[in-house]
Order: structure tokens, then sequence, then C-alpha cells
């Protein structure tokens, strides 16, 4: 069947009949006279657009959960796409980098280099484009991405990357020179040095126009009557503690509701309109080669960090969300053809719920683990020893003490400097995870050289480890908490770890070149970048980690 949305084509014939009649005589003849062409077994042509849309932090729970209500862009990609109900982000730190780098590399954060956010897109040698913040690039990422090979398969070939957050930009598309743009807290998208010097002009046109500004003082209001949302408004732990009901009303300056902007549904709308622009200027699709348009929206995240994945808040997101892309799908399927154009959709990670809320997950028990006592004995012992240093610290996610680093879950020991005082690194090893084992709520302690033993087929938490670090060279121990736990971090919604709940993922494909369909079989989002390639008929020019997912293609 051909997505909804297609172009009719009218046959000529018609063409003779009054004008009168033209608009219900096309109305009544569309399905039959357009029926020939769409159902040809395969196109001949590859789709000239690739559309891949990464929801930030997007749950598979939330298209089931609210799949009556879902009646736009979601909808449309959940009811007529090939949906894979068993995708996975199939790596243990389950963050928006590592998760980006995956998307369109089709290899593991192992092999792209990506390994955590505080190792993602940061880069002091560049500088942001008409705005001030933190220079980024992909300068960590190794490897090629479906962009590279589309370029290689012709050099006419052009790509858009966009979202409001840098990493999400950046990483889909690897290491090339691209357009790639990001959303800056003075409210204008910004790229950096690495791509260019200057704006181009379409995107300072975009910019001139201030949206964000234009939302300062609106109020955040629940789309539909409160009837059709099940999930309690007033719950305390969201938002710690403040503002955690409905309407959330946006800041009266222009400023601060500009830099609040990506706590509202509203941010996504605007990249979508962003990204339309960029279809627009760069005339992106209009063939013959096939282009490509990454979008990575981020409001989902933002919202399911501060009122977590149960929330009416996260209800209305994904709602919002729904409309934005349905808007956005009718927009460009009046200017390009539905039938070259293949959509695919997934996220960087899920989301675990606040281990204070019990309502669709198995979680009773959940807690907040906290790595201090232990993380302050080793930082004392190696002191003690000689290790310099400035004792245990927590700076933005991340621990440090003498000789050592904590993220999540990742212990790594500075070998140079332990060897200094010569204290023997694998008896340190064995003690840390003694003690580690003896905190309440860690389930495993692990070497990544005993995990590479281990059945990774039936342990998953292994197998999820081994796509994140390959030896012990880097990192000393890799510490899994029980499913449904929490690192002690504020009261923000986590996700990060290796388990089912944040690594579990929508998969789905929709539009040229698709066999719609429900497949349960287990699918990685390493799997996306070799099945569109293989739907846009280009060659990997590497080795992948993923494979085709054939049962998705025509
Ligand atoms: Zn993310």
């Amino acid at each position: 069947m051909r997505p909804r949305g297609a172009n009719n084509h009218i046959d000529s014939t018609i063409v003779i009949i009054t004008r009168r009649f033209t608009l219900w005589l096309s109305i009544l003849l569309a399905g039959v006279v357009a029926r020939p062409a769409a159902c040809q077994a395969t196109s001949p042509q590859p789709p000239k657009l690739v559309v891949f849309i990464t929801v930030d932090a997007m749950r598979p729970d939330y298209l089931t959960r609210f799949s009556k209500q879902l009646t736009g862009g979601l909808g449309r990609l959940y009811n007529g796409g090939a949906v894979f109900t068993n995708g996975f982000q199939d790596h243990a730190i389950t963050e928006t980098a590592p998760g980006h780098s995956v998307i369109m590399s089709g290899r593991y954060p192992v092999h792209t280099g990506i390994s955590a956010n505080t190792a993602g897109v940061n880069d002091t040698t560049v500088s942001l484009v008409d705005a001030a913040g933190l220079g980024a690039s992909p300068f960590r990422f190794r490897g090629t991405t479906l962009t590279d090979w589309l370029i290689a398969k012709d050099p006419r070939t052009r790509i858009l990357s966009v979202s409001r957050k840098d990493r999400a930009a950046i990483l889909p598309i690897g290491r090339s020179k691209q357009p790639v743009f990001w959303y800056a807290l003075n409210g204008l998208f910004t790229t950096s040095t690495y791509y260019g010097s200057t704006l181009p002009e379409w995107v300072r046109a975009f910019n001139a126009r201030k949206l964000p500004a234009s939302y300062a003082g609106k109020a955040w209001q629940p789309l539909l009557p409160d009837s059709a949302y099940s999930e309690p408004d007033s719950v305390p732990i969201e938002s710690n503690g403040v503002n955690f009901t409905f309407p959330h009303v946006e800041s009266s300056s222009p400023d601060t509701a500009t830099r609040l902007l990506s706590e509202f549904p509203w941010m996504d709308e605007i990249t979508l309109d962003f990204a339309m622009a960029g279809v627009n200027a760069l005339n992106l699709g209009a063939g013959p080669q096939t282009d490509l348009l990454s979008i990575s929206l981020s409001t989902t995240d933002a919202v399911g960090h501060r009122y977590g994945p149960d929330s009416r808040e996260i209800h209305d997101q994904i709602l919002r969300l729904d409309r934005a892309l349905g808007v956005f799908l009718d927009s460009l399927y009046r200017i390009r053809n539905s039938r070259d154009i293949v959509v695919a959709l997934t996220a960087d990670h899920g989301l675990t719920p606040f281990p204070e809320v019990h309502a669709h997950d198995p979680n009773a028990g959940a807690i907040r683990v906290d790595p201090r006592s232990v993380l302050q004995r080793l930082s004392n012992s190696l002191a003690a020893a000689g290790v310099p240093g400035h004792g245990l610290n927590f700076i933005a996610g991340v621990y440090t003490g003498n000789g050592f680093s904590f993220d999540a879950g990742v212990l790594e020991l500075d070998r140079a400097a332990l060897s200094k005082v010569r204290i023997n690194r694998d008896s340190l090893v064995g003690a840390v995870r003694a003690a580690f084992l003896k905190v309440p709520g860690v389930a495993r302690v692990d070497r990544i050289s005993e995990l590479a033993q281990r059945d990774t087929v039936k342990d998953r938490i292994a197998r999820r480890w081994l796509h994140m670090f390959s030896d012990d060279d880097k990192v000393a121990l890799v510490i899994t908490l029980t499913p449904y736990n929490y690192w002690l971090s504020g009261y923000i919604a986590q996700h990060g770890s290796p388990n089912d709940i944040d690594a579990h993922v929508p998969i789905i494909f929709y539009g040229s070149g698709v066999k719609p369909g429900r497949y349960d079989e287990f699918a990685g989002v390493v799997d996306m970048a070799p099945t569109l390639a293989a739907i846009v008929h280009v060659t990997p020019q590497e080795k992948l980690d993923g494979h085709v997912l054939q049962n998705a293609i025509r």
C-alpha cells in the first residue's frame, strides 16, 4: 500500500471534465486511478529523501499507551510503518551522545568512539557562530555514516541536520562538514566553526523571526480535556516539587523565555519549522540523488526528566509532538511526492521512572544508590598513598577523586598516577569491586576483560558493556544497578543504565521502499543505517555492527 498523504496522479483524460466537477471526480477516482502506480512491488528508483527523526528519550510505551490519541505524525508512522516492537539501543551507557552516534553509523559506541555525554561533542578548539557557549564538533567520532555513503555514491547529495542539542545535531551525520545547526540559548540556531564561519542566509532569516521570544508569558495547557489523561497531574516528586501542575507558564521576559524554551513543547515545533525552512532553502528531496534530513527533537527528554515518564506532562508532550510531526509531514508532502521519501524514527535512549512513582513499570523497591562512601574511601586511600588530587568532587554529573573518575557507573583509574606510587592496580580494583558489591541497589560489578568470556547472547548486560568498551585499558570497573534504581543525582527522572528500561526504544520505518507491519524480532538501532542503505541503494563504506532488517523492506 502507498503511504497516506501520497500525491495523486490524475489520469490525463480527466482534464476534459469541466472545472466544476474536477474536484469531486478526482476525489472519487483517486484510489482507482492512482492504484496501478502505487502497487508496484518495488520502486526502481531509490527514495529522493531520507528523513531520520530521533525523539530524544522516547520510550516505546508512549506509542502504545497513547496510541488512540495519536492522530498526527506519530500516529501516521506508528500505524502505517514497519514497527519493530523489540528495538534496542543495545549498549550500556544509554545517554544522548552515544545513542545519536549509533543511529546512522550502524555501529556501537565502542566503534564510534562516543562513550558518554561528557566525552561527546564539546570541543574547545572551535566556537559557535553568532552565539556564546561551548564549542562543539564531531572530533571524537570515528568512522563513517549514511551521510558519507550517500555522498560517495553521488556527490550531489544534500544533507541537513538540526536539533535543539549540539550533540544530537552533530553526531548522526558523523564527521562530514555539512549544514548542521542547533539551538543556542540566545534563541538562535547556530553552528560551530568546525562547519563554517558564518550562518547561511536562510538560517539568519529564520533567526530574525525571533520565534522563541514570541513565547514569553505563554501558558502550556493540556491539549485535550482533562478526561483524556489518566495520569494524576499533582505529583510532588515532579519538577523537584516546584510548579508540578498545569499550566506551566513561560517567563514574561523574552530573554528568559528564550533560555527556558527547551522545557516546553514549542521547542520541538520551532525545530520542525526550522527543518522545513531548510528543506526549502536547500531544495532537499528534489532529486535526482537521495538527500538526507536528520531531525532530533529534544523536548520529550526535557519534559521526561522534569516530570517523569508517567506524568500528565509527558502524555501531553507526546500528543503535541504527534501534532507537530503531522504538520511537518503534511508540509513536506505538499512540496515533495511522498512516494520519494522514506522516514525513519527512533530514540537515543529510554527513561526510568522516578523510584517514588509506581505506575506502568514493575519498579517496587526502586531506590537511589549512593556511591559516595565507596568513592570517598577510595579517594582517601589513594591520597594517603601519595596520589595527588583535590579529594572527592562532584561536578557536572562526574565524580572525581585522587587518581580516578566515576561517571555513569564507569570507574576509570589513572594508571600513571597509580604506578608512580607503586599501587597494584589489580589489587585495588578487586578491593573497590568488593566495596561496590556491598552497596544496596548495585546488581553487579564487572571488568570488561571478564565480560568478553560471558555468553553475550543471554547476558545482555555483558553484551551492552562490550558494545561500549573493548578492554580494561581505560576502564577499571563497570557498575550496573538493579533495574529501576538510580544513581543518586538530583531529583530528575533518569536514564543512562544498561537495563532494558533505558535501552528499549521505538524503531520505525515508513514510506518509500518500506513494508508496513509489526515485527517482534530483536532489532538494534545499529540495524537502521544498513536498512536505510539498502532502501536507498547505497553501500556502507566499512564493516558495520548492524544488519539489514529485511522484513521491513519491500
Ligand atoms: Zn537523550
